[in-house]
């Protein structure tokens, strides 16, 4: 794979607790692998000349549905609350087929490699009953194209309307096909090996699209092949009336009934918990996935992510589906964390040091990976870099590991590197035409749309 040498850096904010802020030192990557951080400059095959820039470790996006690309800014749902806006999205996305996965999935990662986000779990669900079987292999595809560290889940739904649940027919598959289709997306694109570039994740929707059999028996799946679990929960007080009234129980007490509680599940949202509730994801290590920007679209509510913090439940950063965010920026996500937290939590909010940890280690913690997250000797050689001399990074640098967070960065990021290789260069993916792409993806977009009834 070869070396990059970045020398003369100005400032390296490396999330290591003991030195977290370097000045004035040279970062050497081999085969992937961060090998030294330092003062010297060993000869490397690629050599960037850091002088004046910033680096910081690369984003980890915890949760996306990235086929929403081409369902979002839509008029009819924006001014709906989750379940309106999810029955009437349903009709849109049961048309979905390998192409749309394909384009809707590279326009995501695109902008999320353009922003310093270096890898990245997409929550994928949605299996039309008429379509193809390939959507996760596109995905996988569509990560190798531009570069980026790309977990995929083969999620599911099981409880269509006609059983009581919120999507219709045409978009929920019976457990016997999520099962088998589940293992045999494990066995072909499962890589556990440390530094891996590929991951599986068994992600059943949520407790109102998915049969309480369908979720015990993927958990006992994914224990069975050692990969982790995500779905939805307490995202909305509809979804909590929905499981009180189904199953009598409040949606984590479901969940707990059903073995999804451990430090091999994390759950997107998780909005309306107890405090009980968070000392019982504390406890058993069970992650949350915050998703700002989606919660305040949809209403959804404040997660309590300063007491998960103080209770030392693990919480990761992710933008969520583009139709309920509506972009894939996760720069833009934490300054929104940081914000939303001050104004509802005022000075127990989490700091910008700390959204930054959320949105690096925090993440790499729900998606298992101790390899990824901060730069240190032995860690993947994943990072973002930023020049300092642009007007509006003027006089912003007096805190550099909380300046993303506090002041943001709005722009495309100048240099993104995922397993030691550069995938953006001056703001630009180096590894695909990006305005090529951009055509074709509105070409797959208006394809997609003249489908619609
Ligand atoms: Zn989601």
């Amino acid at each position: 794979m070869g070396s990059l040498l970045i020398k003369n850096i100005k400032y390296l904010v490396t999330n290591n607790r003991d030195s977290s802020l370097l000045e004035n030192v040279n970062l050497f990557i081999r085969d992937g692998v961060i090998v030294s951080i330092d003062k010297d400059k060993p000869i490397a095959d690629e050599v960037i000349n850091a002088d004046g820039m910033i680096v910081y470790p690369g984003l980890i996006n915890a949760h996306h549905h990235l086929y929403q690309i081409f369902t979002r800014n839509l008029p009819q749902v924006q001014n709906m609350e989750l379940f309106d806006w999810l029955k009437t999205l349903y009709e849109l996305w049961k048309y979905l087929d390998d192409e749309a996965i394909f384009y809707s999935s590279a326009v995501g990662l695109g902008e999320l490699l353009k922003t310093g986000c270096t890898t990245c779990f997409d929550h994928h669900y949605i299996f039309p009953q008429s379509g193809s079987t390939n959507f996760i292999e596109m995905q996988f595809e569509a990560a190798k194209m531009l570069g980026i560290r790309m977990h995929v889940s083969r999620g599911s739904m099981s409880l269509s309307k006609k059983d009581g649940g919120l999507p219709p027919d045409s978009v929920v598959q019976t457990t016997d096909e999520i099962l088998k289709d589940s293992e045999r997306i494990v066995t072909k694109f499962h890589d556990p090996t440390p530094f891996s570039m590929r991951q599986v994740v068994l992600a059943p929707c949520s407790p109102f699209s998915v049969t309480p059999e369908l979720m015990k028996e993927t958990a006992s799946l994914a224990r069975e092949k050692s990969v982790r679990l995500h779905t939805h929960l307490a995202e909305t007080k509809d979804e909590e009336a929905f499981v009180r009234e189904k199953y009598g129980m409040t949606p984590l007490e479901l969940m707990q009934s059903l073995d999804w509680v451990g430090s091999d599940v994390w759950f997107a949202h998780g909005i309306h918990f107890t405090d009980k509730e968070l000392e019982l994801l504390a406890k058993t290590g069970t992650g949350i996935c915050h998703c700002p920007i989606s919660n305040m679209k949809l209403s959804s509510g404040v997660a309590k992510v300063a007491k998960m913090l103080k209770l030392g439940v693990p919480v990761g950063l992710g933008v969520d589906g583009s139709a309920s965010n509506d972009g894939s920026n996760m720069l833009e996500e934490m300054r929104v964390a940081y914000l939303l937290h001050r104004l509802s939590e005022g000075r127990q909010a989490p700091t910008g040091s700390e959204i930054l940890r959320m949105a690096t280690e925090g993440s790499a913690r729900l998606l298992g990976r101790n390899d990824l997250g901060r730069l240190e000797v032995g860690m993947a050689g994943d990072l973002f870099m930023i020049k300092t001399d642009k007007l509006e990074l003027t006089a912003a640098l007096s805190d550099p590991e909380a300046f993303l967070s506090t002041v943001g960065y709005k722009g495309n990021v100048d240099y993104t590197i995922v397993n030691g290789r550069i995938v953006v260069k001056d703001g630009h993916l180096t590894m695909t035409d990006e305005e090529k792409l951009s055509a074709k993806a509105n070409e797959s977009f208006k394809k997609y749309m003249s489908k619609q009834d």
